[in-house]
């Protein structure tokens, strides 16, 4: 049993000694904050109260109170004992954090620049970071459903006309949190709302989400391996039995097996009398894939962004207290409290969804080959698609390369055919029309509705068109508060800033030179979907993107339909590229490949082609066979030309050349320091005085890039400026750990930096 909450050890009553008093056997407790500070801080453990580190407790800072956790006790407090303040309340009987999670919280904290004590922070669910666990959630209701007032507070409340349409359009209740997250606005127009009368608040008791609780499901058996599985799971097995560390980096193409291999070590594992955690992109983590572990083993919990705090909770207690020993789950569950550890999952390890992009801003592989060296446990990396730094390291013989070269159901990977915009634009130009998809493209979709053959049509990028631009001037309207183009979104015939979430009219005149009826260019999902239901009337089309499934379940639901074949043919972004296993989509269109290549970072090409890899595996994964089309003018680029062979080991071996000409990650490190400011003097002001520390530790191996604006000039109003270090070779990075340190937990000119440490994106 874990006792926590609060008031189990309460000294808040004990009088304080006086300063000279100190016994000679007093204790000092190191407490880590969940803020940015140089070190843990040192506190007076009370007398006669029982504590050990790992447990939480309620200390004094300044003027305030904070929730820490223990990671020392020892009697020598490091400095004048007679000037260290007592702890004020200790929280739990048991240590939350235990042996392991507390040495990985250093190493984090070292490894990504950050306070320690923001690493334990990472690790903990979010209702232990305070008091007390709260069991209830924010519910907003929408009362005045009255929409002709609510229309005229359009063009002058625009924030809070924006939360009551976002209500509307999810059926008129949401969680605070998704209301939030879904309008990118704080609670204060909400609660300005809730006063006025057009909404109520109501707190009430957490549901369990329904697939976080123990369901019993219809148990399956593993099927015969495949002599390839076999030599996997022959190897991560050895690791096990040996109770040995080591990394294994199983490649194989979509559906090949690799889960089937997941399912065989943990089960291994489990035999051996240990527990697994299998890390999978959120975006994947939906019923379906978590129904094949569910099958297979007893008891699994499930972690996921979407829970309650109270859901997050109750896993974290089943987990804790042995009671589940399979772990499937995001980018944190890479610290759930799993007993005696002995198989980590990376599925999909290439996705950059497993960077988290605030402090900690750690990787969950890297954290997971941490966390295995610590627990002596087995880290296996899957994918069709390597990150080029695991390859490198597999190609290095750092970690163990596992192959699984044949796909087990539905025979061979579909054939991929490029659409070569710059020949059919020219062709379908002269004709007058403007032509989202190619005429091979829809002759394959007319083929496939004629069969009840189901098509996916994937780009990246939501909303209708992504620039509105006047012909006149050349210019494109921008957010006022972001140095970004404004996306026009016809369900809202508003224009749309995809960075802060503001929303503007629709300008029929340009706003830079007058000239009236600016042109609405590129095209988003609204327009494809737009598009296709035009050309092809018969069939039902439906698009799924973040815009279309803000509302509850309605994810879950398109998805139900599609695979009921309502929905013939399927418009989305990224969230249809992933994890999708319907057997009747026999054709898959990339829209716009070039859009990935086009974004300018040095990852790029590794992006497109993942990319149009995994939206490939959705089709033909059956006996219906399939055909994907790749739409792009950049046909002979390595990243599509690999990408339609799929060949994953000439495409790695030549960007990996590239990168290395280049000076690029995985042959170097990068670290990103950012400053962000209302003001651009401040914020150049910054990162120049980050940047003269820098060079002035004088390190061999580091250089420096910039500093200058960033690439994305300003956000929400405040000016962006950034600077890169350069780390070559890699291990250079150790001689600047702590002047990078500095800056991360400093402030600058008064302005706190963003120190990223292998930067997912450097805009
Ligand atoms: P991946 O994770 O690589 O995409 P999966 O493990 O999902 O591949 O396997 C793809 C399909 O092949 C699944 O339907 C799975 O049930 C099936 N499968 C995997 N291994 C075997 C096997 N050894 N025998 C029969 N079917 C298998
Ligand atoms: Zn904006």
């Amino acid at each position: 049993m874990i006792k926590s909450g609060a008031g189990m050890f309460d000294f808040m009553a004990a009088p304080e000694p006086r300063k000279q008093e100190l016994p000679a056997d007093a204790l000092f407790a190191s407490v880590a904050l969940d803020r940015p500070l140089e070190g843990d801080l040192t506190y007076r453990v009370p007398p006669g109260a029982e504590i050990r580190p790992g447990v939480r407790v309620q200390v004094p800072l300044g003027a305030r109170n904070e929730f820490g956790v223990v990671t020392k006790i020892g009697r020598d407090p490091g400095c004048d004992a007679s000037r260290v303040r007592p702890i004020i309340r200790i929280l739990d009987a048991e240590p939350l954090v235990t042996g392991d999670l507390i040495i990985l919280s250093a190493r984090i904290a070292r490894e990504w620049a950050c306070a320690r004590g923001q690493a334990i922070a990472a690790m903990l669910p979010a209702a232990l970071r305070r008091d007390r666990l709260r069991r209830t959630e924010s519910i907003v209701k929408l009362l005045k459903r009255d929409f002709e007032i609510i229309e005229k507070m359009e063009e002058k409340e625009p924030d809070r006309y924006r939360v009551l349409r976002t209500l509307k359009e999810a059926g008129g209740e949401l969680t605070m949190q998704e209301l939030c997250r879904a309008t990118k606005l704080s609670t204060s127009p909400v609660k300005t709302l809730a006063k006025r009368g057009f909404i109520k608040l109501e707190r009430r008791i957490a549901e369990i989400d329904p697939l976080s609780r123990v369901r019993p499901v219809a148990r399956t058996t593993a099927p015969e391996l495949s002599i390839q599985q076999k030599a996997a799971v022959g190897a991560i097995r050895a690791a096990l039995d040996a109770r040995k560390h080591e990394t294994f980096l199983l490649f194989g193409i979509t559906g090949s097996g690799k889960t089937e291999v997941y399912l065989h070590a943990l089960d291994d594992a489990l035999r051996a009398g240990r527990g697994g955690i299998v890390l999978v992109p959120e975006i994947s983590l939906t019923p379906q894939t978590v129904l094949r572990f569910r099958e297979r083993f007893d008891d699994v919990a499930v972690l996921h962004s979407k829970l309650t705090d109270a859901e997050r909770m109750d896993q974290w207690k089943r987990i804790r207290e042995g009671r589940v020993r399979v772990v499937v789950g995001a980018r944190s569950a890479v610290f759930a409290p799993v007993r005696d550890l002995g198989i980590i999952i990376v599925d999909e390890e290439h996705e950059p969804s497993f960077k988290q992009s605030n402090a900690p801003r750690y990787h969950a592989r890297d954290v997971a080959a941490m966390r295995g060296e610590l627990a002596g446990a087995a880290v296996v990396l899957g994918s069709a698609t390597p990150a080029l730094e695991t390859w490198k390291r597999a190609l290095d013989g750092k970690i163990t390369l596992l192959k699984l070269m044949d796909r087990m159901a539905g025979g061979a990977l579909p054939p991929v055919r490029i659409a070569d915009l710059r020949h059919e634009r020219a062709r379908e130009l002269n004709l007058g029309s403007n032509i989202l998809l190619t005429r091979s493209l829809r002759l394959a979709i007319e083929r496939a509705l004629e069969k009840k053959q189901r098509t996916i049509l994937f780009l990246n990028r939501r909303g209708f068109a992504p620039v509105l631009w006047c012909s006149g001037c050349g210019a494109t309207v921008q957010c006022a508060r972001c140095a970004v183009s404004l996306t026009f979104h016809r369900r809202v015939e508003k224009l749309v800033c995809h960075m802060c979430g503001r929303e503007a009219p629709i300008a029929t005149d340009c706003p830079m030179c007058g000239l009236p009826r600016p042109r609405l260019i590129g095209a988003g999902t609204e327009r494809v979907e737009q598009w296709v239901a035009r050309a092809f009337r018969n069939a039902h089309v439906a698009r799924m993107d973040s815009d279309s499934t803000t509302a509850r379940g309605s994810h879950e639901d398109i998805l139900d339909r599609f695979r009921r074949g309502d929905i013939d043919i399927l418009v989305g972004t990224q969230m249809i590229a992933k994890g999708l296993d319907v057997p009747e989509v026999t054709v898959v269109g990339v829209v716009d490949a070039d859009s990935t290549l086009h974004i300018p970072e040095y990852t790029s090409s590794e992006r497109a082609f993942q990319l149009v890899a995994q939206v490939a595996g959705r089709a033909g994964r059956s006996a219906h066979g399939g055909e994907v089309f790749v739409q792009t003018s950049m046909p002979a680029h390595p990243a599509i030309a690999c990408a339609a062979r799929h060949d994953f080991v000439t495409f790695a071996a030549q960007e990996l050349r590239e990168r290395e000409k280049h000076r690029y990650p995985p042959f170097v490190r990068f670290i990103r320091v950012l400053a962000e400011h209302a003001r651009d003097e401040r914020a150049q002001e910054a990162v120049e005085s980050a940047a003269s520390a820098i060079r002035a530790a004088n390190a061999p191996g580091v250089e420096l890039l910039g500093p200058q604006p960033a690439p994305i000039r300003k956000i929400k109003g405040k000016s962006r400026w950034h600077f890169l270090i350069r780390c070559d070779p890699p291990e250079s990075i150790e001689h600047i750990r702590d002047a990078v340190a500095q800056i991360a937990l400093k402030s600058f000119h008064g302005i706190r930096l963003t120190v990223d440490v292998d930067p997912a994106g450097t805009m």
